[in-house]
């Protein structure tokens, strides 16, 4: 059966429905059947009982008849009629001719002699007639002499009814025929067919007579009509073989099969009406039964649909006394559960939701008051916490039993006790009494109120805030837990605060010093700039000079503690409202707001003169001094960017032009900067096209002024400015690989020239190369001396590599073996410019190194300052004491000279013998130092031959 989908606007009451009315309708249906089935076959068993007795009745009763018929033949006379007038003497009992419709009587001789005038025509009927069947006559042939037989034949002639003989013998000599009365035979019959029918039929199924209503009967078709359930056929035998040597009969009765029923309404009429009234009836309550289920069930249905779209409001009335009633009831129970706790997240997500917008910590306390408002409307509740800026006050916002909110935030102060115990409060608690007169506690007092629920929240040391509600004498079954979890919350929330003003202040702080990093100085000088954009501001970039010495040497702590250090010098030198920045590494950078030029420089020069003050470190002084930039707004730079990059230029002329000073910006130093831009650019190109020039300075024998050895420095050809001195591109050089093919190029170009001069200038000992720290970090140093060595054919003993301090300072202990190694294959190694750099005692021991060269910075104050005497004198001894060749350079004129001869140095290097020059003009220096020297070599032999 196709029901609509929705049946009652449900798909479970269609289900439902079809269920009951199946369930009832198919038992309905299969006791029907069975009650019908077993009335009819009841019905037809006892019917055809009735008939097969009925059948019974008529068959005896005819058998009965043909019987009395035997008898009455038997009883009739046998007379020899062939004397005339005997035949009248018979007389026939009355009763035959009611049995019999003709009879015939036979002499001896087979022919009719009775009643006068019959014929032969009965015999030969006789004799044409049958049985009836397969059955013989037995007792014909059987019949003893004097015994009276009856033997019964049946004829027929066209369609006539057939016709019953009787024949009856005596000896075995037919005596009697009679025709039976048909009327008299069959009457059993006749009266039996009132609303039946029936046929008698012979042992072949042939008719002997029909009665009643037949016409389903087919003569000689047997049981053709069992199929037929209307009607209800019984056959009964009647045996005849023995009595009248007949076959047997059978009687047949048909009639109506019976039918059961009641007012004139047949069984199965009513079984259908019963069934249908039960069916109906049974859709009826099992639709108002599905109707009382389903509406609660809408209901609740509707209801969840509705909870489910967050409408957490709403409720279902379901009134009823049974399990649905139970679950509106819950549904309803679980719905104002979901509302309070809807609220509650809803009120919770509004308060994280400030948290992440950065809404001001006042405006979150404010909505966790709103919400104990909405929890507790009679009870008071105030929040507190610490000044983020000072630690002697707190802040209060304080929401009275009954009111809304306050907006005005309360600032409470507190002294030191006071402070103390705000922070000393801890963990959830209920205070009252003397407890509660602390500060805090002041707006809360109320005679309503019995004592305090304190609920502390800290993030840092010590309790920071504090949530409080105000609590009655009789609290009742209060549940709390709301409130700690918006304490929670506040927590979060100050938290949050927290981190974020750490990170900000990380974000513009250098971690080290505490001092502004260079995000905190570019925040700084913008807003300054923004605000104030005609006044003049200054930037300082300022440098501390020699600090990676420290680095390298002392290790990182040390520097750190020397940066702090500085930090600190560096704050006590500028005025009120400047900033002090630090940029990265040891640079650091001053912005100094409304202030004048003389200002400015008075201010530099403090920070250069602090910062020259020895530093002490572990017990020992360490000197660094610093270089300064100075850049004054507008003038200097109209933005921040250019301020600060032209502070930077300043600062590193100041560099350039000797360190331990300050330096103010001018535009030339932009020029100069774009200088450094261009020139590693050109220089690339000039080293490609053997624009540079080795020169040669002299180093001679202080005795005889003979030239002994010769320092290589390099000089550039350069197309447009002519020759230029290594201080206008060294540096440059250095910060690149550059210097390594400069380097290398030199250290062949030395080579070279030392092969020539060997063979020319026999007092010339070495040649010597500057060599750059980069030349040496690269690691190939070695290999290209061997390979320059062997190219040229120079023995490793007339080479000399000139090394500065700060490079064996470098922590490289790679750095070591390989002047090891170049020592090792005779090459001979020199401490160039020393005392201008940071060289203890001990590292010297350690080094491999066979010359020293005193800088030219104390050989040019030798004469006129007693310190720059002092020095000399000390780097001498050391020299001496370890054994160490000694070299002065810069000498320019005799004072000096003699000075130094004094402290018993080597070899002199200075203006006052030679300028460095081209190849070919230090050749012919030597060859005159060698023949002025033979001269003098002379003089002195002569003045010593003579006589005193
Ligand atoms: P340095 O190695 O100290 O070389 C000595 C410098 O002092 C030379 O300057 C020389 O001309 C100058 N000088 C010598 N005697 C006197 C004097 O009596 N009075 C004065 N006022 N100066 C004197 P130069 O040639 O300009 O070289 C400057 C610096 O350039 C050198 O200083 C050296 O550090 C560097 N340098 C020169 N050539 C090379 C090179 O081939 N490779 C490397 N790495 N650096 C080089
Ligand atoms: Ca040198
Ligand atoms: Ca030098």
């Amino acid at each position: 059966m196709k029901l609509p989908s929705r049946f009652f606007g449900s798909r479970v009451a269609g289900r439902l429905y079809l269920l009951f009315v199946l369930a009832a309708l198919l038992p309905l249906a299969v006791s029907d059947w069975l009650a019908a089935t077993a009335v009819t076959d009841l019905a037809r068993e006892m019917q055809k009982n009735s008939q097969t007795r009925a059948t019974r009745q008529v068959g005896m009763q005819v058998f009965e008849r043909l019987t009395s018929a035997k008898a009455l033949l038997a009883t009739l006379p046998d007379v020899e009629l062939a004397e005339a007038g005997a035949a009248d003497r018979i007389r026939l009992p009355v009763a035959s001719r009611k049995v019999f419709s003709r009879l015939v009587h036979f002499d001896a001789n087979q022919r009719a002699n009775w009643p006068a005038g019959s014929g032969n025509e009965l015999l030969a009927e006789w004799r044409s007639a049958d049985h009836g069947g397969e059955e013989a006559a037995p007792q014909a042939l059987t019949a003893e002499a004097g015994s009276v037989q009856a033997t019964v034949r049946i004829a027929r002639q066209g369609d006539a009814p057939a016709r019953i003989l009787m024949a009856s013998t005596v000896g075995g000599r037919l005596a009697w025929i009679g025709e039976l009365n048909a009327e008299h035979l069959w009457e059993p019959v006749q009266d039996a067919a009132i609303d039946s029918g029936w046929r008698v039929v012979d042992g072949h199924g042939r008719s002997l007579v029909t009665k009643g209503d037949v016409d389903l009967l087919p003569a000689a078709d047997h049981g053709a009509t069992d199929g037929r359930a209307d009607l209800l056929l019984v056959r009964t035998a009647l045996f005849l073989g023995a009595e009248f040597g007949a076959s047997e009969w059978e009687f047949i009765e048909q009639r109506a099969a019976p039918q059961a029923r009641w007012l004139g309404l047949p069984l199965s009429g009513w079984l259908a009406l019963v069934a249908i009234a039960t069916v109906l009836l049974i859709a009826l309550v099992s639709q108002r039964a599905i109707r009382h289920m389903l509406v609660p069930l809408e209901r609740l249905t509707a209801g969840t649909r509705l909870l489910a779209a967050g409408a957490s409001s709403t409720r279902v009335a379901v009134q009823s006394d049974d399990e649905f009633g139970t679950l509106g009831n819950a549904f309803n129970e679980m719905a104002s559960r979901i509302e309070a706790q809807f609220g509650s997240l809803t009120a919770m997500s509004a308060i994280d939701r400030d948290v992440l917008a950065g809404q001001p910590i006042e405006h979150v306390v404010g909505r966790v008051l709103e919400q104990l408002a909405r929890l507790y409307p009679d009870l008071p509740s105030a929040v507190c916490w610490r000044s983020a800026a000072r630690d002697d006050v707190l802040h209060q916002l304080v929401r009275e039993a009954g009111k809304a909110p306050a907006t005005e935030l309360s600032v409470l102060p507190l002294d030191a006790a006071q402070a103390d115990a705000f922070a000393a409060i801890d963990g959830d608690s209920q205070v009252q009494g003397a407890a509660a007169d602390a500060p805090w506690c002041g707006a809360l007092r109320s005679p309503e109120v019995a004592s305090l629920q304190m609920l502390p929240l800290g993030w840092g040391e010590g309790t920071q805030a504090l949530l409080m509600v105000g609590l009655p004498a009789e609290t009742g079954q209060l549940d709390l837990q709301p409130a700690v979890e918006l304490r929670d919350r506040l927590a979060v929330a100050f938290s949050a605060r927290e981190r974020e003003r750490v990170m900000l202040y990380r974000a513009v702080h250098d971690s080290l010093t505490g001092l502004a990093n260079r995000s905190g100085l570019n925040e700084y000088l913008d807003r300054l700039l923004d605000a104030d954009p005609s006044s003049r501001h200054a930037a300082l970039f300022v440098d501390l000079d020699h600090f990676k010495d420290i680095n390298d040497s002392l290790g990182h702590e040390a520097g750190d503690a020397i940066l702090c250090e500085a930090a600190a010098r560096l704050r006590a030198s500028v005025p009120n409202g400047a900033l002090v920045a630090r940029q990265g590494g040891d640079e650091f950078v001053l912005v100094l707001p409304q202030v004048d030029a003389a200002i400015v420089s008075s201010i530099a020069q403090r920070v250069v003169d602090e910062l020259v003050r020895p530093f002490v470190l572990r017990d020992e002084q360490h000197r660094f001094g610093a270089s300064v930039g100075v850049a004054i707004y507008p003038q200097h730079g109209k933005d921040r960017i250019e301020l600060l990059r032209h502070a930077d230029l300043a600062m590193y002329a100041a560099k350039q032009s000797g360190r331990g000073r300050f330096e103010l910006f001018a535009d030339s130093l932009e020029a100069a900067a774009h200088e450094r831009l261009r020139i590693p650019r050109e220089l690339r190109r000039d080293m490609d096209l053997g624009k540079l020039v080795a020169y040669f300075q002299a180093r001679v024998n202080p005795a005889d002024g003979r030239v002994t050895s010769v320092e290589a420095l390099v000089r550039w050809q350069h197309p447009e400015r002519g020759l230029l001195f290594p201080d206008s591109f060294i540096a440059l050089a250095e910060e690149s690989s550059l210097i390594e093919d400069l380097g290398n190029w030199m250290i062949n170009e030395a080579c070279a020239r030392m092969t020539l001069w060997r063979a020319t200038h026999p007092s010339l000992q070495r040649v010597s190369v500057n060599v750059s720290p980069r030349q040496l970090a690269s690691g190939r140093l070695p290999q290209v001396v061997r390979e320059a060595l062997q190219r040229h054919h120079v023995t490793a003993q007339h080479l000399e590599l000139e090394v500065t301090e700060s490079l064996l300072v470098e922590d490289s202990g790679d750095v070591y073996a390989q002047l090891s190694e170049l020592r090792a294959m005779g090459v001979c190694i020199a401490l160039d410019d020393f005392g201008t750099g940071f060289s203890s005692m001990a590292m010297l021991r350690k080094l491999p190194i066979d010359v020293m060269k005193i800088d030219r910075a104390f050989v040019k104050d030798l004469d006129t300052d007693e310190a720059a005497l002092a020095i000399t004198r000390s780097i001498a001894e050391l020299a001496h004491s370890l054994g160490l060749h000694l070299v002065a350079e810069g000498i320019e004129n005799e004072t000096q000279a003699r000075m130094l001869r004094e402290l018993r140095c080597h070899e002199f290097q200075g203006y006052l013998y030679s300028k460095p020059l081209p190849p070919g003009d230090f050749s012919l220096l030597c060859s005159a130092r060698e023949i002025s020297a033979r001269a003098s070599d002379g003089v002195s032999l002569e003045a010593a031959a003579a006589p005193s």
